[in-house]
C-alpha cells in the first residue's frame, strides 16, 4: 500500500483528563488549521475511562487514537504518588509504543512525536525511528520555567526546598516559597521527586515545547523561556487552547437545562476538576459556606476522601454515592437556587452558558483558561499538583481570583467561603476581579485570531513539521 504523504503527528498522552484535553485541542488546531493527521497513542493501566472515550469518540475522522496494551504495575503500592504512576505507566509501555511506531511509520509520513509532562522516556523510541521528539506542555509558563530550572535547582538546593528561609526565584516568575512548588517537590527523597527530575532533566532532549499560555498572562515568565541559551529547546506559547465543543451534548445536559432558568451572571460553578476531592469535614464546611453566601450556585460532588485530595484523578468517577455526603437538609434548603451534580459536568458549556458569572476552581489550568475565554471570574482553592503556583499567580500576579483562607488545620469554614463567594458574586473586589478577566479575554481572542501571535506560533511549528516531509 501506498504511503500516505500527508504530514502525521503521533500524541502521547499522559493519563488523565487534565492532559488528554488540551492535547485533542492541540490536534484539532493542527487538522483544521494546518492539514495533518494525528493519531493519539494512549498508554494505559487500566481500561479507558467513560470521560476519556467519550472525548475520543468526538473527534474528526483525521484524529485516530489507539489505546497500547495496560502496562503491569501490580507491584507498585497503592499509596505511589500520581507522577511515579504516570512516569511508570509511561516507561513500561515503550515496548508497545514501538511497535505502534513500526505501524505508523510504514503507514504515514510521521514526522513528530509530542508528548506532554511526563512524556519524555518516549523520545528514545521516536529517535530509533528518526521522528522529532516534543513537548506540549499543558501547564503554566511558570510551572514549565521551574522545569527548565529544576536540574540546576536541585544542585544548588541542600535542603528541601519547603525549608528555605528565602524565596525561590524560577527565572521571570514572582518568586515563591518553596512549600508552594507542586507536590513532587515537598519531599526531594520520594520516588515522585525522581521521577519529576528525570523527567526535567530530559526536557533539554526535545526539539520545541508547546506552552499552554500566552503573553498578557505570563509575560515575564514566557520571556525568560524565550531566552536564547545553549541546549534550551525553543518554546512557543500556542495557547489558550480549550475544550470549547459547543456542538457536544454531554450526560450532565440537564444542568445546562438548569442554566437556561437562572438570571444572567447569577451562577457560581463549583468544580475541582477531573481528579479533586475533598474531605467529608471539607464537603460540609463548603456545603453551609455555599447556602449562607445565598448566591445561586452549580456543584460537581465527588464522595469524600479524607486521605488525598486527588483520589478520582485515573477514573473521574466519583467512589461512593456523593449526595450521601451531603449536610441533613442542604438539598431541599437549597433547592431552586443551587444545583448538585455528581462527579462530572459539562465544563465547557458550563463556563460559557450566559447565567454563570463565577467559578470556585481547584485551578488546575485548563480550568483556568476555559476560565479566561469566558471571562469567568474565579475563587481559588489549590488541591494538589502545581496548583498552589496556579492559585499564587492568578491571586497575586494576575490578581483575577479571591482566595478563601483555611484555618490552622487546613479547613476553609464556612463563613470564609460564604463571604468569598458573595464578594465574587456581588461585591466591588468582584467587580475589580470581573474586569481583569475581561481584558484577558479579549486578548486571547486577539492572540487566537488569523494574525495572534499564538496562532503563528503553531504555524511555525506546523511548517517545521512540514519542511521536514520527505516526499
Ligand atoms: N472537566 C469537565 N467536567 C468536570 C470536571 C472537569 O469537563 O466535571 C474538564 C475541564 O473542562 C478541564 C479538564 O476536565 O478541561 C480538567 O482539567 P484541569 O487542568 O482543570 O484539571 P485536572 O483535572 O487536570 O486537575
Amino acid at each position: 500500500m501506498a504511503k500516505l504523504q500527508t504530514p502525521h503527528v503521533a500524541i502521547l498522552p499522559s493519563p488523565g483528563m487534565g492532559h488528554l484535553i488540551p492535547l485533542v485541542q492541540f490536534a484539532r488546531s493542527l487538522v483544521h488549521q494546518h492539514n495533518f493527521t494525528v493519531t493519539f497513542v494512549i498508554p494505559t493501566n487500566d481500561s479507558p475511562s467513560k470521560a476519556q472515550k467519550s472525548v475520543l469518540d468526538s473527534l474528526p475522522t483525521s484524529i485516530t487514537h489507539i489505546f497500547l496494551r495496560p502496562a503491569d504495575l501490580s507491584d507498585l503500592p497503592l499509596d505511589s504518588k500520581i507522577e511515579t504512576v504516570i512516569s511508570l505507566t509511561l516507561a513500561r509501555s515503550l515496548s508497545f509504543l514501538r511497535d505502534a511506531f513500526k505501524s505508523m511509520v510504514d503507514k504515514t509520513n510521521l514526522v513528530a512525536l509530542v508528548v506532554d509532562l511526563f512524556g519524555t522516556d518516549a523520545f528514545d523510541v521516536a529517535r530509533e525511528f528518526n521522528v522529532s521528539p516534543y513537548i506540549f506542555f499543558p501547564a503554566t509558563a511558570m510551572t514549565l520555567s521551574l522545569f527548565l530550572y529544576l536540574p540546576k535547582l536541585d544542585q544548588m538546593v541542600p535542603c528541601e526546598y519547603r525549608d528555605l528561609p528565602e524565596l525561590v526565584r524560577i527565572p521571570g516568575c514572582i518568586p515563591i516559597h518553596g512549600k508552594e512548588l507542586l507536590d513532587p517537590t515537598q519531599d526531594r527523597k520520594s520516588n515522585a521527586y525522581k521521577w519529576l527530575l528525570h523527567h526535567t532533566k530530559r526536557y533539554r532532549l526535545a526539539e520545541g515545547i508547546m506552552v499552554n499560555s500566552f503573553v498578557d498572562l505570563e509575560a515575564g515568565a514566557i520571556k525568560a523561556l524565550q531566552e536564547k541559551e545553549p541546549g534550551k529547546p525553543p518554546v512557543y506559547p500556542v495557547g489558550p487552547l480549550v475544550n470549547i465543543d459547543p456542538s457536544k451534548v454531554d450526560d450532565g445536559s440537564d444542568c445546562l437545562k438548569w442554566l437556561d432558568d437562572q438570571p444572567h451572571g447569577s451562577v457560581l460553578y463549583v468544580s475541582f476538576g477531573s481528579g479533586g476531592t475533598l474531605s467529608y469535614n471539607q464537603i460540609h464546611e463548603l456545603a453551609l459556606g455555599l447556602e449562607m453566601s445565598e448566591q445561586r450556585f452549580l456543584w460537581v460532588v465527588r464522595s469524600p476522601n479524607d486521605a488525598v485530595a486527588n483520589a478520582t484523578y485515573f477514573s473521574v468517577e466519583s467512589e461512593k454515592d456523593p449526595f450521601d455526603f451531603l449536610p441533613k437538609g442542604f438539598l431541599e434548603r437549597t433547592k431552586g437556587r443551587g444545583l448538585v451534580v455528581a462527579s462530572w459536568a459539562p465544563q465547557a458549556q458550563v463556563l460559557s452558558h450566559g447565567s454563570t458569572g463565577g467559578f470556585l476552581t481547584h485551578c488546575g489550568w485548563n480550568s483556568t483558561l476555559e476560565s479566561v475565554v469566558n471571562r469567568v471570574p474565579l475563587i481559588a482553592w489549590p488541591l494538589y499538583a502545581e496548583q498552589k503556583m496556579n492559585a499564587l499567580m492568578l491571586i497575586e500576579d494576575i490578581k483575577v481570583a479571591l482566595r478563601p483562607k483555611p484555618n490552622e488545620n487546613g479547613l476553609v469554614c464556612k463563613d470564609e467561603i460564604a463571604k468569598a463567594v458573595k464578594v465574587l458574586m456581588e461585591g466591588e473586589e468582584g467587580k475589580g476581579v470581573r474586569n481583569r478577566m475581561k481584558h484577558l479575554k479579549e486578548a486571547a481572542s486577539k492572540l487566537l485570531g488569523e494574525n495572534g501571535c499564538s496562532t503563528k506560533a503553531l504555524s511555525q511549528v506546523a511548517s517545521k513539521w512540514r519542511n521536514q516531509t520527505a516526499i
